[in-house]
């Protein structure tokens, strides 16, 4: 190989050589045959040559496809192909000098080092001039020598020349070194230095300079100290902090040298800015030895790097994206432009713990909502409004950012609305077509007689993220159509996080679940370019995860977030009772605060606190315990309770104060406490809607009318299917009916307890005054399904199901009408559910409460449903033909009605009820099954 020659990888848009240029052309075709020839004797007779004793000449002849050129003679070969190059161009028509930016990349970075060895650059603002006056204070043999990794990083043409020659320097800082010692070798102006990675100026600069100089050094006193933290070379050793003391006379980098074990800065080298653009915070780290003489000895040339095996700083190099080697110490501290006074940071333990979590989607979220013990990347996407913290968008730029992938490029397809229209319940479960956008909903695709809603289009959203060198890693491309482009961008976006998340809370997760988890999704992606992009967080994080750290797996079903989660022992909930409670998809507020605790006398430390924390229930939005002890309270309430101990990382990157919490902080020998008030509970959007457009709201005018209904059937017993917090049950006690048995079934854990302590507080209140109210004598909660036929509530002379079957699957809509007019048999059976067509007046007609984007006039329709936890909301039409069918097979007959509008008025009732009675006597023997559990009973006669 020739040195100084042009490099074999040439980035376009830098000057390229007359040779580059024809390779691009030619390639393998161009052949150059250099040859060399003697200096022709003055009598111009080539028999009389004199024997050669002088330098050797070049002559070179170019070949290409169609002619070929022969260069003058160059005392170096390299300049006779250059030549034959330029001839060659020039009969081609091409003039590469004609753009004055066309200079071979090693000329200019002679002359660029030049420069910043120049009087000129000692005195400029540039803020590696700094460096080069500190330079001159150092002391003995160090005395005016400018460290090159130091050159490198500050100077960003210097760094970009380099990058040309050779891209690799991008992510390898010490792959820099041998070309800025070959640029200086070429210099006139600059000396190297032996064995040392420093350079300094030939000759010294000008004694009024120096002396102006060191009047100004001389003013600096006293010193600074700041912690910085050491990064351990080997991932089983935890990162610590450490004191750096620097005089102001010093000069930094050798501080920073001297506690990696080097006597100064000379061998040091320095990586690219870490977190925020603007900070200075770096890592220093030594370059290793076994690479120091190949550097001197010009072997280090090559573009692959030579470091010593198992040498390689993960965590370092994770942090940055540049390979690290070695210790390393993270600091932040250097100078800026036209000030000469150095600018510092402390970098505490949880700075560098935040650094690895914001390289995290989840940590990311943590990070934005301020709660990295209490927030939790939402599983869903509901609205605008009920988002907290950074959009799903910002989080993927971000991520892609942080871990040095290219910008994530979104694009927009926009459908026809039919789809929408007709089929509305097929939007969550996609049953797609291959190819078209429309969306066929099985078993309701018969849409004649269906009133379209509005005219819009909608929008869906692909997601493609490409590495570096562009090559396409993850591509999301979901079905799911929305009104509004930003939902459909924020929840694209979503989809890819809440992957790349799973991945992360689970990196030694197999290919195969890995896919799996991409099909849900709609998520492609390539493995070997994935596994490669995120080889090095494995190799941070599965260090972690194998100490102690739980890939805890968060349920993204809302149905399963109601398990207690990761807390320990009791929670002692305080305060009265207000009755105020949230419900999935209520937004709450919240006061919290979490202590680490220890068995010892160290007590407790705060470590992280919020005031006025908010987040949506049933999204998944905080750590399931947090939530499942919010849904317990009522406004005003307190609680206190316990929760396993996170993952140290999450501890240190929460902590205020480190020092006084590690050494507190065994696995597994702490606990943390959580005390938190509830202290406002906003109400999910459809009932916010109906509260606001509906007077009695809504949900009232249900249970008045079921209660009607129940008070004219003179039914002696009844049972209401999907029971939720018991708001019709409650209704029942407060009025006087014929009824003697209340039973209410759900599955919901969390509904059912607050069902029976309000039955509880309402039935005591009763017996003790107004018992002759009711003649009610037993009331019972079930836990089961309403799916599955028990044959306790077999037989009842009323059902109710108000406001249910819409949060099934359509088929499970279908198997429970089946199942209650065939199994259970009530005499009468009311079911409600939303009537879709009344969507466009609930969502259109409230703008101050749905309009979540001022700028957009398009009046908020990113919630179809009502309810995110609807799973479909038909029309009049698609209502009436199920309940219809159903009354039909099992020999009962059906009635429509509605509350909320008027039947006769478009678009109908707001919410649509169909009445069925059985027409025939049911028949008197039923099997014993017994599949539901009993939750709380009351009985009239053991209250006395
Ligand atoms: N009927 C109540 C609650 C409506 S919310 C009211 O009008 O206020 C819907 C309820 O249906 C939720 O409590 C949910 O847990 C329940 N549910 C959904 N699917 C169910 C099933 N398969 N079996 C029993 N309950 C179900
Ligand atoms: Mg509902």
């Amino acid at each position: 190989m020739e040195t100084g020659g042009p490099p074999a990888v040439v980035v376009k848009k830098v000057p390229l050589t007359p040779k580059a240029i024809i390779h691009k052309m030619f390639g393998e075709k161009a052949c150059y045959k250099v040859e060399e020839v003697h200096e022709p004797t003055h009598n111009g007779c080539p028999g009389l040559a004199l024997p050669q004793k002088g330098p050797s000449l070049y002559r070179c002849c170019l070949q290409l496809p169609e002619f070929s050129v022969v260069s003058e003679t160059f005392k170096r070969k390299k300049d006779a192909e250059q030549s034959a190059a330029e001839m060659a161009l020039e009969k081609l028509g091409i003039n590469p000098a004609a753009d004055p930016a066309a200079q071979d990349p090693w000329d200019a970075l002679v002359g660029r080092l030049s420069y910043l060895f120049s009087n000129e650059f000692l005195s400029s603002l540039h803020p590696l001039s700094c460096h080069f006056r500190a330079a001159l204070q150092r002391v003995g043999h160090l005395s005016c020598l400018v460290p090159i990794s130091v050159l490198a990083v500050y100077d960003a043409k210097l760094s970009s020349l380099c990058k040309t020659i050779n891209p690799k320097v991008e992510s390898d800082p010490l792959l820099i070194m041998p070309l800025v010692l070959k640029a200086a070798q070429r210099s006139g102006s600059v000396s190297t230095h032996e064995d040392q990675l420093s350079l300094r100026r030939k000759n010294p600069y000008p004694p009024e300079i120096m002396q102006t100089l060191v009047n100004q050094q001389s003013s600096l006193a006293g010193s600074i100290w700041i912690s910085a933290i050491l990064i351990p070379c080997s991932v089983e050793k935890t990162a610590i902090s450490l004191m750096l003391k620097i005089a102001l006379n010093d000069y930094y980098p050798d501080v920073i040298a001297q506690k990696l074990g080097l006597s100064d800065a000379s061998t040091v080298l320095v990586s690219r800015t870490v977190g925020k653009a603007s900070s200075e915070m770096r890592l220093y780290f030594c370059a290793p030895k076994s690479c120091l003489g190949d550097l001197s000895s010009g072997l280090l040339d090559s573009t692959e790097s030579v470091y010593p095996k198992g040498s390689l700083n993960k965590r370092g190099s994770y942090l940055s994206g540049q390979l690290v080697y070695g210790d390393a110490i993270l600091a932040s501290i250097g100078y800026k432009w036209k000030s000469s006074d150095l600018v510092y940071e402390d970098v505490s333990l949880r700075t560098y713990y935040r650094l690895l979590l914001s390289k995290t989607p989840c940590g990311l979220y943590k990070l934005s909502r301020d709660a990295v013990l209490a927030a939790e990347l939402p599983g869903a996407f509901t609205s605008r409004t009920n988002w907290r913290g950074s959009f799903p968008r910002d989080l993927l730029c971000t991520f892609c950012r942080q871990h040095r992938l290219s910008e994530p490029v979104f694009s927009i397809v926009s459908n026809p609305l039919e789809s929408l229209t007709e089929f509305p319940g097929s939007q969550k479960k996609l049953k797609v077509t291959e190819s078209g956008n429309q969306v066929i909903n099985k078993g309701a695709n018969d849409s004649s007689g269906s009133v379209p809603i509005g005219s819009r289009e909608t929008f869906s959203c692909e997601v493609k993220i490409f590495s570096r060198c562009q090559d396409l890693i993850i591509e999301c491309s979901p079905k799911q159509s929305f009104k509004k482009q930003n939902d459909a961008f924020q929840n694209a976006s979503l989809r890819v996080l809440s992957w790349l998340n799973k991945y992360f809370k689970k990196l030694d997760m197999d290919l195969e679940e890995l896919t799996s988890c991409g099909d849900i999704l709609d998520i492609q992606f390539d493995s070997q370019l994935f596994i490669k992009e995120f080889s090095l967080a494995v190799s941070v994080y599965t260090h972690w995860q194998s100490i102690g750290v739980q890939a805890e797996d968060r349920v993204l079903d809302p149905a399963c977030v109601n398990q207690l989660g990761d807390t320990v022992g009791s929670i002692d909930i305080k305060g009265p009772d207000s009755g105020v409670s949230p419900s999935n998809g209520s937004l709450v507020s919240v006061v919290y605060s979490i202590c680490l605790v220890t068995g010892g006398e160290h007590g407790k430390e705060l470590i992280e606190s919020t005031e006025d924390f908010e987040f949506e229930i049933g999204s998944g939005s905080v750590i399931s315990c947090l939530e499942s002890v919010v849904t317990q309270m009522s406004v005003g309430q307190s609680a206190r309770f316990y929760m396993k101990s996170p993952p140290q990382d999450l501890i240190l990157a929460s902590a205020r104060d480190s020092s006084l919490i590690l050494p507190v902080l065994t696995p597994g020998g702490c606990s943390l406490e959580c005390t938190i008030t509830l202290l406002q509970v906003t109400e999910p959007l459809e009932d916010r809607m109906e509260q606001a457009l509906f007077s009695p709201p809504l949900s009232k005018q249900r249970v008045d009318y079921a209660v009607q209904h129940i008070k004219e059937s003179c039914a002696s017993s009844l049972v209401d299917f999907g029971c939720g917090s018991g708001s019709l049950l409650e209704s029942l006690l407060e009025c006087p009916t014929s009824l003697e048995k209340i039973v209410g079934v759900d599955l919901s854990q969390k509904s059912l307890a607050r069902a029976a302590k309000i039955l509880h507080s309402k039935l005591s209140t009763n017996s003790n005054a107004t018992a002759s109210s009711t003649v009610v004598k037993s009331v019972l909660l079930y836990d089961g399904s309403i799916t599955i036929f028990d044959s306790r509530l077999y037989g009842f002379d009323i059902g109710t199901c108000l406001e249910v079957i819409e949060h099934m699957e359509e088929d499970q809509a279908h198997l429970f009408g089946d199942i209650v007019l065939s199994n259970f048999c009530p005499r009468i059976l009311i079911v409600s559910t939303p009537n879709y067509e009344y969507n466009v007046i609930l969502q259109g007609s409230t703008p101050q409460i749905l309009e979540e984007d001022p700028d957009d006039n398009n009046h908020s329709q990113s919630c179809k449903f009502r309810n995110h936890d609807h799973k479909f909301e038909w029309t009049r039409e698609q209502f009436g033909r199920w309940a219809s069918d159903l009354a039909a097979r099992h020999n009962y007959s059906v009635e429509f009605s509605g509350v909320g509008g008027a039947a006769d008025k478009e678009p109908g009732f707001a919410s649509q009820i169909a009445l069925f009675r059985r027409v025939d006597e049911c028949p008197k023997n039923v099997d014993v099954t017994l599949k539901y559990s009993v939750i709380w009973e009351w009985n009239s006669t053991s209250q006395f």
